[in-house]
């Protein structure tokens, strides 16, 4: 009996399909983007966190006076909100990664859903954190092709939330769950949907370190292209979290891309947790089994002991350039920890590497 094969050879990226998110027309930025990654290295952004920190904002100013937001509880650590309060200081960090060399700048939106929010007691405000986020991207990058002309593309961030649908938080109630599947499917669409109104080119779907969230997000994601009537690209990026080589829901690099696959990403990749010299292992695994683009941005290796990452630029770009000499990897960047100077030295070190192949 010749076996039912449920996938054709993927000539990668975003193929035709029956199914309706695959019938749908390509975002604008799909053609561009599948001509550059061919071309050369992508390069993403770095991180936020360092540089937000690095302004030493208190709590009024994360609160901010004339946002029409308000919440109670204290905002101060509540990084999604600068995108309102501090549109100004956030945008200039996004224009310093595009200057740095970033050809995909992240919003600033990795906690900006109604679960995450619900900490801060700012779930009102997730719709205008993301579409005025993607929109201060835009205008970022927008600033940095008038100046060098080259075309640069605005990720969506979506990231983990702080509960997990998989696991549960009480080691006596084994089958109890924090958050559901569509808890997760419907916080995720509020937030895809606003970042697609906000002009986001891709959707990243970040920090992975349970695939049940992920998938959320990505079924969110087809909704939410289906509603559009556009598909964006997705890029798909898992979190190795101990020393086994597995995500916190007990994924090896192969089991994760398996589960992640029918959704045609365009990366799959690797981000935070490791510095670049423990991801690589992990990461060539990724490269091994997946026919999409593949994607890291590591840490600047481990953290201190009082939280803060100390490998400079020169030793991460060293790493990520063995990752390229190694032919495993189509976009490169940085996660916690990383700067522009270190996203400078980065594409500086790949600029004249080739990109892993593509089908
Ligand atoms: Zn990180």
């Amino acid at each position: 009996m010749t076996p039912i094969r449920l996938w054709s050879p993927l000539p990668l990226l975003i193929r035709p399909d029956s199914m309706l998110t695959f019938s749908l027309p390509p975002s604008r930025a799909v053609p561009a983007l599948e001509a550059l990654v061919r071309q050369r290295i992508l390069i993403l952004d770095g991180a936020m966190g360092t540089q937000i920190q690095a302004l030493g904002l208190s709590e009024e100013d994360y609160a901010g006076c004339g946002c029409r937001h308000h919440a109670e509880r204290p905002q101060k650590g509540n990084n999604d909100l600068l995108i309102l309060t501090q549109p100004q200081a956030i945008e200039e960090i996004h224009f310093r990664y595009a200057m740095a060399g970033a050809d995909i700048v992240e919003t600033n939106t990795f906690s900006a859903t109604t679960i995450a929010q619900a900490d801060y007691g700012m779930e009102g405000a997730v719709e205008d954190l993301n579409r005025e986020g993607a929109r201060l991207v835009r205008r970022a990058l927008d600033r940095a092709t008038a100046l060098d002309g080259r075309p640069r593309f605005v990720a969506g961030a979506v990231g983990p939330t702080n509960r997990t649908a998989s696991i549960s938080p009480d080691v006596n109630d084994p089958g109890y769950r924090a958050v559901s599947f569509d808890d997760l499917r419907a916080a995720y669409g509020t937030q895809v949907r606003a970042l697609i109104a906000g002009g986001a080119d891709l959707i990243l779907i970040e920090t992975i370190f349970d695939t049940l969230n992920a998938k959320a997000a990505i079924f969110a994601c087809f909704e939410a292209f289906a509603e559009a009537g556009r598909r964006l690209p997705l890029m798909i990026s898992g979190t190795i979290t101990d020393a086994s080589g597995r995500t916190l829901s007990g994924q090896t690099p192969t089991a994760f891309w398996h589960s992640v696959r029918h959704a045609r990403p365009f990366t799959v990749g690797l981000n935070c947790a490791l510095g670049a010299a423990a991801m690589r292992p992990h990461l060539a695994e990724l490269a091994g089994v997946a026919d999409a683009a593949i994607c890291a941005y590591p840490n600047a290796g481990l953290p201190n002991a009082f939280g803060q990452y100390d490998e400079g630029p020169d030793e991460t770009a060293a790493q990520v350039a063995r990752f390229a000499r190694e032919g495993l990897v189509n976009v490169v960047g940085g996660c916690c920890g990383t700067t522009p100077d270190h996203v400078r030295a980065i594409a500086d070190a790949v600029a004249d590497l080739a990109p892993r192949t593509l089908a």
